[in-house]
């Protein structure tokens, strides 16, 4: 038996996630994860590395709980948002359980369910890019987990207020609902949060990634009542957090933090308003999607042909053309105003 031969036959046939970084590329401008484009600048002021860190840091729990409007003992701080989507699945999924999710959208859910060796029930969005409520409730039987991603990555868009309430309602009892606010601080006001107090079976997944400028971090959280907060407790590792990542991450949530926060997502949406304007008068361009978030999804007349040109002048964007129904798109994230510049001057140049 060879060593891969040895290992389990879902991690034999698994695709690992195909990240921004792990797809490479030779670029000097980095359109393609989502990032805020410039580093905001810390300084380590804990000292102390000889001893284990705490396993929820108390100045992190509490800023993200008065930053987010909930009580402490509503927040788990995970490794990024996407150890909290893993630990939803290990916490909840016996081995012939299933997870939901609706493509086209993030990655994630497929993959930490095929590394769990969890079955996956797969129900598409609709042609607006919002929940099939009936499609849903017909494929819930076993499932344990239900995914749903707001604003969703990479269409970009919201879900319908109305759509996660009835999902909650029908899957009362019966599963978790998981609702990804990733990128929720690009637009605030259709947080589901609020909605905590009337659903056990709620978790809100958020991270300090983007609009905290802070993907090198490592950081992200689950929102959700106590007693699910309690059964994610079980199964996280005993000391998820390095303590240089709480150090900054508190920071980060202290006032000042959160008012840089604000300014960088104010000019994120005039960015952002800019190169979707630019883009709506360029002939290739077929289409730009609406969005609520810092990235714009785009239809091109040749996709792939937009795509390689840019990579080939290392202007690195995320392709989207194999994702479900979205051929010929490619999901822009938005850089600084010169990176959008040169972005558009590329496109033109197609
Ligand atoms: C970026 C992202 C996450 C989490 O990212 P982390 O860096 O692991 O916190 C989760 N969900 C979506 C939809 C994302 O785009």
């Amino acid at each position: 038996m060879t060593i891969s031969q040895l290992s389990r036959k879902n991690v034999q046939a698994l695709t690992p996630y195909q990240s921004a970084r792990r797809l490479g590329g030779n670029g000097d401008v980095w359109l393609n994860a989502n990032e805020y484009p410039v580093s905001p600048d810390f300084n380590l002021s804990e000292r102390i590395f000889n001893r284990y860190p705490e396993p929820q840091p108390e100045a992190v729990v509490k800023g993200y709980a008065a930053y987010a409007g909930v009580q402490p003992e509503n927040v788990i701080v995970t490794r990024g948002g996407d150890e909290s989507i893993e630990l939803l699945i290990k916490a909840f999924c016996e081995s012939d359980d299933s997870v939901l999710y609706c493509p086209p959208t993030y990655g994630m859910y497929a993959v930490s369910a095929e590394t769990l060796g969890i079955a996956a029930k797969i129900v598409p969005l609709s042609a607006e890019f919002q929940l099939d409520l009936p499609e849903i409730e017909k494929n819930l039987t076993g499932v344990k987990v239900v995914f749903v991603c707001s604003p969703n990555n990479p269409t970009g868009n919201v879900l319908n207020p109305a759509d996660l309430q009835r999902l909650l309602e029908m899957t009362t009892n019966k599963a978790i609902v998981v609702v990804d606010e990733a990128y929720i601080e690009f637009c605030p006001a259709s947080s589901i949060v609020k909605q905590l107090k009337n659903y056990p079976h709620l978790a809100v997944i958020r991270t300090l990634s983007k609009a905290f400028a802070l993907a090198g971090l490592r950081c992200g959280f689950t929102l959700a009542n106590p007693e699910l907060i309690a059964v994610l407790q079980k199964v996280i590792a005993p000391y998820p957090l390095p303590t240089p990542v709480s150090d900054i991450a508190a920071q980060a949530l202290q006032p000042q933090g959160l008012a840089q926060m604000r300014q960088r997502v104010n000019s994120v949406l005039t960015d952002r308003a800019w190169l979707i304007a630019q883009l709506n008068a360029i002939e290739i361009v077929e289409k730009v999607f609406e969005s609520e978030s810092n990235y714009a999804l785009v239809k091109f007349q040749d996709g792939e042909k937009v795509f390689k040109a840019l990579w080939e002048k290392g202007i690195i964007l995320r392709d989207q053309h194999k994702a479900l129904g979205l051929q010929n798109c490619i999901r822009i994230t938005i850089g600084t105003q010169a990176e959008l510049e040169k972005t558009i001057e590329a496109i033109k140049a197609v």
